[in-house]
Formats: C-alpha cells, sequence, structure tokens
C-alpha cells in the first residue's frame, strides 16, 4: 500500500516507522509550519499526573506499547531516544502528602507511587519545607532527537519532502497514493475534511535553563511541584509547561517566562541561567481523546491527531491501532474515531 503521511511530528514519525515495519511504502511531507508541538515538548511520559494524582488514561495499557516502539526506533536508528527515569514529586505539607500517602496505600497505584524521605538528588538544590514522593515507570522520549534521525532516514530514502499539502488537493495525491494520512497537529483543526468542533487547542512554553552549580553532574531524575524539571542530555533542563487556550501567536511571551520562574523559584534555591524560551501549540480536544479514523467526505484520506498534552504515550498506542485498522480491516475503537459524537 502507497501511503503519503502529511506532518512529520511525533505522530507522524512514529505511524511511518510502524506503516514501513508492516512492508508499506510511506512518504511523509513536512512544511515547517510555525506553532508546532513536537520540537518543543520534553517528551516526558509521567503516569501520575494533576493536582488529585490520578494515573493517566489507560496507562498500564499505553506505557508498553511506547517503550517496545521507541525502543525499536532506537536500535534502527543507533541512537538513544528514551531515558526511563523516575520523577521526585515536592509534595506542599500537609495536605498534598496525606493525599499521597493515601495514593501509596492503594493497590493499584502501587507499582507507580511511593513515598520517599528526602529529595535524593535533588536535595542541595531545594528550599526547604517539602515531603517527597517518587513516581516510577515514567520516562521521556528525546523529540527533537527522534525527529531528525526520522527525517534523516526518510530523506535519505528520497521519501521526504519539504511541503505543504493542502485537504482541499487531497484528490490530486490520491491519483499518486493508496491511502493520505493527516498528521497536522494543532492545524488540524483546520483541515475541513475533518470534523473541526471538537478541537480546544492549547499554546505551551517551557524554559531551558543552566544550574551552573551542578554543571557537569548527571540527573537521574526528573523534579516535579507545578512545573516540572527534565534533565536534558547536555548539562541543561527543560522547565514546563504552561498551558494557553487564549494566544495571539505562536511565540514565547513574557507572561508565561514569568509564570515559568515564579514555579522555579518556588522549588530551586540555586542559580540559574535562562538559556532558551520556547512555545509550541498542543493538539488537544475537548473530551481529551485522539482523533482517528477516516474522513467522512473523502475515502482514502485519514487523521492521525489529537495527541493532546500527552503524545510520547499515545502514540505509538494509537499509531498501531490505525495501523491494525489500515491493514487487518479491525474497526477503529468508537472512543478515539473521529466519527464520534
Ligand atoms: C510546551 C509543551 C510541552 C509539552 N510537553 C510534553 C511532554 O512532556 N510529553 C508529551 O507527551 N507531550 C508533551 N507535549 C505535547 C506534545 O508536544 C504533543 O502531544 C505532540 O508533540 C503532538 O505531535 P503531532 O505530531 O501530533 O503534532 P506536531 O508536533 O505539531 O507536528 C505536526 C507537523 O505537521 C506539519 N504540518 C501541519 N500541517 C501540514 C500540512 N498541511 N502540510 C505539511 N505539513 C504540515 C507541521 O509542520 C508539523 O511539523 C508538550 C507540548 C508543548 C507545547
Amino acid at each position: 500500500m502507497k501511503i503519503l503521511i502529511v506532518g512529520q511530528g511525533i505522530a507522524g514519525s512514529v505511524l511511518a516507522h510502524l506503516l514501513s515495519g508492516r512492508g508499506c511504502d510511506v512518504h511523509l511531507a513536512d512544511a515547517g509550519m510555525p506553532g508546532s508541538s513536537s520540537r518543543f515538548a520534553a517528551g516526558i511520559i509521567n503516569p501520575v499526573t494533576g493536582k488529585r494524582f490520578v494515573k493517566s488514561w489507560n496507562f498500564d495499557l499505553f506505557f508498553p506499547v511506547a517503550i517496545q516502539v521507541y525502543r525499536d526506533m532506537e536500535a534502527l536508528a543507533g541512537l538513544s531516544l528514551l531515558r526511563q527515569y523516575p520523577v521526585v514529586r515536592l509534595l506542599a505539607a500537609p495536605a498534598e502528602a496525606n493525599d499521597w500517602s493515601a495514593r501509596c496505600a492503594q493497590s493499584d497505584y502501587s507499582d507507580h507511587v511511593r513515598e520517599l524521605h528526602d529529595a535524593r538528588e535533588w536535595a542541595p538544590l531545594l528550599k526547604p519545607g517539602f515531603h517527597f514522593g517518587e513516581i516510577s515507570r515514567a520516562a521521556r522520549v528525546d523529540f527533537p532527537l527522534l525527529l531528525q534521525a526520522a527525517r534523516k532516514r526518510w530523506n535519505d530514502e528520497g521519501r521526504f519532502s519539504i511541503q505543504n499539502i493542502e485537504a482541499e488537493r487531497a484528490d490530486e495525491w490520491l491519483d499518486e497514493f493508496d491511502r493520505v494520512i493527516f498528521t497536522e497537529g494543532f492545524r488540524g483543526q483546520f483541515n475541513e475534511l475533518f470534523p473541526t468542533d471538537l478541537w480546544r487547542v492549547a499554546k505551551g512554553e517551557a524554559l531551558i535553563i543552566r544550574i551552573p552549580e551542578f554543571q557537569g553532574r548527571r540527573f537521574n531524575s526528573m523534579l516535579k511541584k507545578t512545573a516540572i524539571i527534565a534533565p536534558l542530555d547536555d548539562d541543561t533542563f527543560w522547565v514546563g509547561g504552561t498551558y494557553q487556550w487564549h494566544f495571539p501567536d505562536f511565540a514565547p511571551s513574557l507572561s508565561e517566562k514569568d509564570f515559568l520562574i515564579g514555579h522555579l523559584n518556588e522549588m530551586l534555591d540555586v542559580p540559574y541561567e535562562i538559556v532558551d524560551h520556547v512555545a509550541g501549540v498542543r493538539p488537544t480536544v475537548k473530551d481529551r481523546r485522539p482523533l482517528i479514523g477516516e474522513s467522512p467526505v473523502k475515502k482514502n484520506v485519514f487523521i492521525f491527531n489529537g495527541m493532546g498534552t500527552k503524545g510520547a504515550l499515545l502514540a505509538p498506542y494509537w499509531a498501531t491501532h490505525l495501523v491494525n485498522h489500515l491493514l487487518d480491516g479491525t474497526p477503529v475503537d468508537p472512543e478515539v474515531s473521529v466519527s464520534r459524537k
């Protein structure tokens, strides 16, 4: 089957890898459009999120698939793309600490959370007064490196083009390809071959910082209070993220920078330097479920989108689901179907 994938973010990259693994003749196009989200995301997979420490939707089902797919992509690229390391969770006493203890006592959370007596490697950097927990089965996918490796692969094989594929001209592409799959990120909300009223996209911003006092030290966990600090592989840390549902442009903003600095200062008691400030738009959907399936108005044109705030965890499982639908005829799960009401 000859397939054109439109968009090479994490969704398009993972989908292309899986389709090609099943023997499809895959081609990708990406126009490098502003506001795209994978390039600036930390790629964190965190099983327990939110103020009430709730396990992510179907985490135990999605996580092993994600690990398997990213390990396969790593082996193919010969690069280290996935790091499995825990999150040290800072807890304000006593309310958060009590809620955390209650979660730790639940049998269905015992593989994911536990209480800690100290902040481990983060202890010398922190303001006093916190309690601590640990979230295990967390990971981080190096999105920029994965995108770069995927781009190189498809480019070297002559299967990648820098090109804006307009949905209105789908018929022209269908002369050449058996299927066209749109993985356009938040721009999917403007694609009129699919319902456009399901979206509620969210701009997000992050800081990249350096902590001079701890330069050269390798951190083996992430740190989270309201913001999350994820050590990167080059002596810097990713700090994010923010949420804006109304925004005038795609550029990083002063207000969100101040917001992140406020949350950093709530945690850290050491000087840091801001080396970058980035922004992207998450492809979030009102009911927070992916959008998958064939266009209701154009046969053989599909969407694979709506990864929202959790592309790293969701893309491998749901790309596998779409591949099985396309190649084996298994039905699209109604919960993620683009035709859901
Ligand atoms: C600040 C921030 C932090 C985040 N942190 C995390 C995190 O820690 N963990 C996590 O799992 N998720 C995180 N996310 C969410 C994550 O970024 C998304 O879930 C995911 O990256 C979405 O990927 P995508 O491929 O669907 O879209 P995108 O990454 O936006 O990719 C879409 C691509 O399609 C291209 N394109 C669009 N339309 C066309 C067209 N018509 N023709 C050609 N090309 C086109 C664009 O150029 C772009 O490259 C974060 C997001 C932000 C903004």
